[in-house]
């Protein structure tokens, strides 16, 4: 399950990006004084007690004139409590309640998300508690009064917030594995999605997608369950008389940038093509797990090696993922097509999964032992501290470097195969960033700052 999402509202320069700071305990990050500057939503991990939540600042656009940015605000407001499961209305305790927040206010109350009032800039002893009073007529319930720039208050409000917010259930059923058919037409995606529908004992239920027409469609087997996404697009042609040519890559593209795992289906008559290598190369790029999909193989003559032979050749021409697992079946016949879904389990797992810091560098430390990073003609040599897993889906790793600009592309690829040799990640992209000093100065500047608070 998704942890909770808390949005923060409210007009500009009443201190939302400061309080948003000060609840995801990171002290450092720009406050901007003067306005007409634009900032983009920004997700904020934060906690409080034993609850783990996302903060997100409406920021958005400033302007001088009131009349001029409500609508704007209530644009960015209306998207950012799409997703929110409680909203944080702040509001300036030094300026008192102005016909904006009334209006903010009287909005607020018809959505369907808990609201608290935060009334900030009350730091004042003695005025605080006056200052945050003048706010119960905005009719959003106790006003609290609290200090960004201080922190006073905080701790009652966040006491209050994690009272709305769903607990996240560890226990869960193992979440749902979004998965993408896609290749060029007559591949028979149609009949593997058809043959997994088949297979899935239970309930197949349409659920509607980001756009209108995009269906994904649920399914599942034993405890894990599937997302097909767009199943509405596999099946388009069915409905639409496009011609034969016709190949939606952007809808494609699309299903890509949606799934965990994609399958890319190749027709095993024609080989792979330019559209399949063009699939490949923005599966990789979208840093998404894949199966390639070799269908019909019924329809080829073969004698006992050419599975291996016709492996071999796909692989070449799919140089780019050629960490992805390769399987030949028959949607006709339905040979090796329930093992597809097993092959998705491995590579969702895979592109899920976070290796300990000290595996990491037992492996750096072993490549460099046999292969030692390239020196310069003036006697430079790179040389890696240490290196951890930043992200998963795809995992990514950073390694810091003394500079990055000593590390040849060769050099790179070599430690690229040796995280794969030692780690494995059968079906999934990994990405290895290579960080200098100066951005690690920077950020153990951060972090220091960070746990200062
Ligand atoms: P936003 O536009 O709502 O995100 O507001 P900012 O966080 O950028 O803050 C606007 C201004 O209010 C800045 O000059 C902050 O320094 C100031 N400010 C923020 N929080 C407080 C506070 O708790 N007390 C006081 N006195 N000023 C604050
Ligand atoms: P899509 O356009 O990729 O969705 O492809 P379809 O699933 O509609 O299949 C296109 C054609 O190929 C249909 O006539 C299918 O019967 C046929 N087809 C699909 N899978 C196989 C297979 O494994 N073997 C053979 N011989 N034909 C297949």
């Amino acid at each position: 399950m998704p942890l909770p999402v808390v949005a923060i509202i409210g007009r500009p320069n009443v201190g939302k990006s400061t309080l948003v700071n000060r609840l995801a305990g990171a002290r450092d990050a720009i406050v901007h004084d003067q306005p007409g500057v634009t900032r983009d939503r920004t997700y904020q991990p934060a906690f409080w007690q034993d609850r783990d939540f996302l903060v997100v600042d409406t920021g958005g656009l400033i302007f001088d004139d009131d009349t001029e940015f409500l609508p704007l605000i209530r644009e960015q407001a209306t998207a950012a409590l799409a997703e929110a499961q409680a909203a944080i209305l702040v509001v300036d305790g030094q300026v008192g309640p102005t016909d904006g927040d009334a209006e903010i206010a009287s909005w607020l109350r018809q959505q369907q998300v808990p609201v608290l009032l935060a009334v900030n800039k009350c730091e004042s002893p003695d005025q605080g508690l006056i200052q945050a009073a003048q706010f119960w007529e905005l009719g959003l319930g106790e006003p609290y009064p609290v200090s960004g720039i201080h922190g006073n208050g905080t701790g009652d409000l966040l006491d209050q917030l994690i009272e709305h917010l769903p607990t996240v259930d560890v226990e869960a059923e193992p979440e749902e594995i979004r998965v993408a058919i896609v290749g060029r037409p007559n591949v028979g995606k149609s009949s593997l999605l058809n043959a997994f529908v088949g297979e899935s004992r239970s309930i197949v239920s349409p659920i509607s997608g980001t756009t209108r027409d995009a269906i994904d469609m649920r399914v599942s087997r034993g405890d894990q369950c599937y997302r097909l996404i767009d199943t509405a697009g596999i099946r388009k042609k069915k409905q639409v008389d496009y011609g034969p040519e016709f190949f939606g890559i952007n809808r494609a593209f699309k299903a890509i940038r949606r799934s965990d795992v994609t399958l890319l289906v190749i027709d095993a008559v024609d080989g792979v093509t330019e559209q399949d290598q063009k699939l490949a190369g923005r599966i990789e790029d979208e840093g998404r797990a894949c199966i390639i999909v070799v269908n019909k193989w019924d329809a080829i003559e073969k004698d006992s090696h050419s599975i291996y032979e016709y492996d071999r050749i796909i692989k070449s021409r799919l140089h780019f993922i050629d960490w992805a697992e390769t399987i030949f079946t028959s949607a006709l016949t339905g040979q090796r097509v329930p093992k597809i879904l097993d092959l998705v389990d491995v590579a969702a797992a895979q592109h899920r999964r976070r290796v300990n810091t000290s595996v990491v560098n037992e492996v750096i430390e072993e490549a460099v032992s046999w292969h030692t990073p390239p020196t310069t003609r003036q006697g430079r040599q790179g040389k890696i501290y240490y290196g951890s897993q930043v992200s998963a889906q795809p995992p990514s790793f950073a390694l810091f470097v003394n500079s990055p600009t000593l590390f040849t592309d060769n050099y790179r690829r070599y430690i690229a195969r040796q995280f794969r040799q030692n780690l494995g990640f059968e079906g999934t992209p990994i990405r290895l960033f290579w960080r200098g000093k100066k951005v690690r100065d920077m950020e153990r500047q951060r972090a220091n700052r960070a746990t200062k608070v």
